[in-house]
């Protein structure tokens, strides 16, 4: 990464050039501001380093005369001693970058650092990009800079075809032109994105456009736009906020996921990811009220395994966790889109099954019955009783009290030998 350092002292000429050097820049070094400027006209340089006094001009009026010369994106950081706020204010509005203390070697430093990374990370941003434009010229070098910068891009030319690619895929960013082909224009393509469905409305957009108007412009960010750049594009700027605005939504993608792990880890039981106690408790109730409030049929089926304890004792706990693991598993697969299977104590599950009456789910029961009883896990033989209780339609009854219901069947089939389904409430009838 070449720079260009231009300090009229030598001692201070061989401190930059060792700070440079260390951290892997190529450096020119020179003492005067006419030299510089030859020298920027011959050779490519990243970043240019440059001291308040040089031999034959300010460092100000040096970046006064680089800027006139159309180098208006090189970044110049200015070292001096004279840290009084004119100085600083003529330096800013003149193009300075940045200015460091001279004797404040660890700031520059840190900046160095830092620059390099971003020189480094600015070609490399992972995304897929929808990138709509008609325009051929602008076509041409973005595509380029996109490329440039890692990202995976899917160019359409209007913005129907956008809105069809957009909803068919997951994007990082839609970069857009505000006029494009076809009757829709950008805008009603953002307006779009924000009105859809709530995963997808959150893709950052970024509008490139040679409309150059403020009013415009407020009403792109208003629509929904998150950033707003304009035509002839300055590729540095373009990838700069590029970089913030995937940057940022990966950010909240990765919170996201995070928050729904959380979700997650609360709801669900670590041994067999089917729902635990505390989750049942905070559902239930809820199948319950729109199970009464439209007439369903709701039906509860407790599973307690058979002599488990004797399981434990006979082939150790770990096995026993097995056993408990797959007969989850044979749970869950037996379970509809509706349903929810939960594990709600050390070896008793409890489904609960919506538009499913009392004797449909005591025949589901049976069938899980044989299920278990010829499931073998690690060659374990195991079996399960089962207790099952409908919700009565019309009436008002509490989740505590449908599970006691469904609890004393349970042990009904328990009384009766084991191994059995039991349908509680008034028919009270065994069916294995
Ligand atoms: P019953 O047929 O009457 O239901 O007899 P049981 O032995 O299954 O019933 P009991 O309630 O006496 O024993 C349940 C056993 O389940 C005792 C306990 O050690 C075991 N258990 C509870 N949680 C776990 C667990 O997470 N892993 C294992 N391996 N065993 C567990
Ligand atoms: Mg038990
Ligand atoms: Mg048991």
């Amino acid at each position: 990464m070449p720079v260009l350092v231009l300090e009229p002292t030598k001692t201070y000429q061989l401190l930059l050039e060792s700070l440079f050097k260390d951290r892997g820049f190529q450096i020119v070094c020179l003492d005067s501001g006419a030299l510089g400027l030859q020298q920027i006209m011959e050779e490519r340089f990243d970043l240019i380093c440059v001291a308040l006094h040089l031999k034959d001009m300010s460092g100000i009026d040096f970046c006064r005369a680089l800027r006139d010369k159309n180098k208006e994106n090189l970044p110049v950081i200015m070292v001096t001693s004279d840290m009084r706020k004119a100085v600083f204010a003529e330096g800013m509005a003149a193009g300075i970058t940045e200015v460091f203390r001279k004797e404040d070697l660890l700031a520059i430093t840190k900046y160095l650092t830092l620059f390099k990374e971003q020189q480094a990370g600015h070609l490399k941003v992972k995304g897929t990009v929808l990138y709509v434009e008609n325009n051929d010229a602008s076509l041409m070098l973005v595509q380029r800079l996109l490329a440039s910068m890692g990202l995976r891009v899917i160019h359409v030319r209007s913005a129907e075809e956008a809105y069809k690619e957009f909803n068919a895929s997951e994007y990082d960013l839609v970069l857009t032109d505000t006029l494009l082909n076809g009757p829709m224009s950008g805008l009603a393509l953002i307006r779009e994105i924000r009105g859809g469905p709530e995963k997808k409305k959150r893709v950052p957009i970024l509008v490139i456009s040679s409309l150059e108007d403020t009013s415009r412009k407020i009403e792109t960010l208003r629509n929904g736009a998150n950033d707003y750049v304009s035509k002839p594009v300055i590729p540095e700027e373009l990838a700069a906020r590029i970089r913030n605005l995937i940057g940022n939504k990966k950010l909240a993608d990765q919170v996201e996921r995070q928050q729904q792990y959380l979700k997650e880890m609360a709801m669900t039981d670590s041994l067999t990811s089917l729902y635990n106690r505390h989750c049942l408790t905070e559902i239930a109730p809820r199948y319950i009220s729109e199970a009464t409030r439209h007439d369903i049929p709701l039906s509860f089926v407790v599973i307690d395994l058979d002599h488990f304890k004797k399981i434990n004792d006979t082939y150790g706990h770990s096995l026993g966790d097995r056993v408990l693991v797959e007969v989850a598993g044979l749970l869950k697969k037996s379970c509809r889109k509706e349903d929810l299977a939960a594990r709600f104590g050390g070896e008793e599950f409890l489904l609960i099954l919506p538009h499913c009456k009392g004797k449909d789910a005591a025949s589901k029961a049976e069938r899980l019955r044989e299920k278990i009883e010829t499931l073998k896990p690690n060659g374990i033989s195991v079996t399960a009783s089962f207790g099952v209780y409908q919700l009565p339609l019309g009436s008002l009854v509490s989740f505590e009290e449908v599970f006691v219901m469904a609890d004393r069947a349970v042990y009904e089939a328990k009384e009766k030998g084991r191994n059995l389904v039991i349908l509680g409430e008034e028919e009270d009838e065994g069916l294995s």
